[in-house]
């Protein structure tokens, strides 16, 4: 067990993720990849920007996790969204995570629409369908020059958890396992997920995923039974350090942490970017985008920033 990993997955400013992998046996590659993530600090920085109901806010929370642990599993750098869509209270759920661990997130929402929705209580599962009603969950990695790949599930399950396991099992056919925790408590957010996803082995054509040996199958098997005994409540206990959790759970199957990878709550925008959106506009079309006070105001959805300018400079 690392020292650094374990003070400062206990620091309470520290957010991250804990890759580990399971082997298949002495010497041979890893059956299982692992993701534990302890998102805390970012969740509560990011939700304490908006002042979403707190059954929404626990929507964001998982789908904050979900990303990140998702986002950790690409091997090219790159941006990796979750977006839903949906015609319910929620209209749009967005949260993004480059490979250097910067995460943002933002809802869109009626706040005039009522909301008959229970959060469910401590950890439980936030009631997605109910929030978001008939619409669709994408993820999609953009990897700049190297391409963009989208991924697409009806929202046809309860929690975001069944949607995105509806997916891996449907549309990518990769075994995966997924638990998501998220509760306010004591006037401030916590966040965990667990990801287990086999690895796949490809055959000669690399379409094709081989079947899994015997002993991978029993292992998958294990693992997820394991994973199974794991309570909510544990999961959102500040005082287990990640590396303590993922050994109790897998220590029968060896699993092997690696490095802890820190996230932090950070954005894309930047004022240069508002500048030259603003610079794109003739004087007409800034004229016609102030307000009663001649000021064009942009603002960033995630993070809030604001800019303001004089539509007419010196007027
Ligand atoms: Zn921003």
């Amino acid at each position: 067990m690392a020292d650094k990993n374990l003070s400062e997955s206990l620091s309470g400013n520290s957010a991250g993720i804990l890759p580990f992998v399971i082997d298949a046996g002495p010497g041979r590659k890893a059956a299982i990849r692992g993701r534990l993530a302890k998102m805390d600090h970012v969740v509560n920085t990011i939700l304490g920007r908006h002042n979403y109901p707190q059954v929404m806010g626990k929507l964001a929370a998982e789908s904050v996790v979900l990303a990140s642990c998702l986002a950790s599993t690409m091997s090219y750098d790159g941006i990796f969204t979750l977006q839903a869509k949906g015609d319910g209270a929620i209209k749009t759920l967005l949260a993004d995570v480059t490979t250097d661990g910067a995460v943002r997130a933002y809802m869109g929402y009626d706040e005039h629409q009522d909301i008959d929705a229970d959060d469910g209580g401590m950890g439980a599962p936030a009631p997605m369908m109910q929030l978001m009603g008939t619409g669709h969950l994408a993820f999609t990695v953009d990897q700049g020059k190297k391409g963009r790949y989208q991924g697409i599930v009806p929202i046809e399950a309860q929690s975001i958890t069944d949607v995105a396991l509806r997916y891996f099992r449907d549309s990518e056919q990769i075994d995966t396992a997924l638990m998501l925790a998220a509760d306010y408590h004591d006037g401030s957010w916590r966040a965990t997920g667990l990801l287990l996803q086999r690895i796949p082995e490809t055959g000669g054509n690399h379409d094709d995923v081989l079947p899994m040996s015997d002993t991978e199958e029993d292992i998958w098997h294990t693992a997820c039974t394991l994973m199974s005994t794991l309570e909510r409540t544990e999961m959102l206990d500040h005082t287990i350090p990640v590396e303590t959790l993922v050994h109790r759970l897998f220590h029968e199957l060896s699993a092997r942490p690696l490095p802890w990878r820190p996230l932090r709550d950070q954005c894309r925008c930047s004022s240069t970017r508002a500048e030259q959106i603003i610079a794109s506009l003739t004087d007409e079309e800034k004229i016609d985008l102030a307000d009663e006070n001649n000021k064009l105001v942009m603002s960033c959805e995630f993070c809030k920033s604001e800019w303001v300018w004089d539509a007419v400079p010196n007027a």
